[in-house]
């Protein structure tokens, strides 16, 4: 770049997780927009309640809050896990499936119990991801965009990997579970790279739509 061209100020974009290994997800897929990324945890920022009955409810919850804390552009996800066999559960309950509080382990057994003997034929499930995007705390027309992984629940764990469901979630083409999965491979395939991937390309589309109207939000 020439010395004397003048390089637009980069927007600061507050990611609402507290959790480094999502961070790491969102700076990678994030890095070719021009944002400067910080969570919220960096900037003090505590999660709202999940009081919604949806993935997107949760999501843009969370992004809103984030975005009034901090008057950054805020991106926010929520994600879960569905089984067919259950209608659905535990969806948005998935990280207090077995309560407020529970671990991956105790979600994971109350999970098992509640499948029995179903056969491998019927235990299908996915994960789903539903991301916002808020390019301020008044922004009215937020992003949204979303992501689903397809699997089935083994009845017994494989792999030290991932988190939440992983070691349950197997991957009928893969031949494996997502805990065994290379986290490289993971971010390629998951709800979470899906929708990120799905997100970026709006997120894209709309900084190309601002800059040909010469518009600085
Ligand atoms: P949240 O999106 O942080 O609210 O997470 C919801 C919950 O869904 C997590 O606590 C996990 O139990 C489950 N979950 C979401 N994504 C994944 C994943 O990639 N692997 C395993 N469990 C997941």
């Amino acid at each position: 770049m020439p010395h004397n061209s003048v390089r637009a100020p980069r927007k600061r974009l507050v990611v609402a997780t507290s959790s480094p290994g999502k961070l790491r997800e969102f700076r990678t897929l994030l890095q070719d927009l021009p944002f400067d990324i910080v969570s919220q945890g960096e900037l003090g920022v505590v999660a709202p309640q999940e009081t919604g009955y949806t993935f997107l409810d949760n999501a843009m919850l969370k992004a809103r809050h984030a975005a009034r804390a901090t008057n950054f552009a805020a991106i926010a996800d929520d994600s879960g896990l569905e089984v067919d066999a259950l209608g659905g559960a535990p969806g948005v309950y998935s990280a207090r499936y077995a309560g407020v509080g529970a671990d991956d382990a105790r979600n994971n057994a109350k999970l098992l119990a509640a499948l029995g003997a179903i056969p491998a034929a019927s235990r299908s499930a996915r994960y789903r991801c539903v991301l916002v995007f808020l390019a301020g705390p008044d922004d009215p027309a937020p992003l949204s965009a979303e992501g689903t992984w397809e699997g089935v629940i083994l009845p017994v764990p494989r792999g030290s990997g991932g988190f939440g469901y992983d070691p349950y979630f197997w991957l009928p083409d893969l031949h494996m579970t997502a805990a065994e999965l290379d986290p490289t491979d993971k971010n390629r395939l998951s709800h979470r790279g899906v929708a990120l991937r799905a997100l970026c390309g709006l997120l894209a589309a709309r900084e190309r739509m601002a800059a040909s109207y010469g518009r600085v939000r």
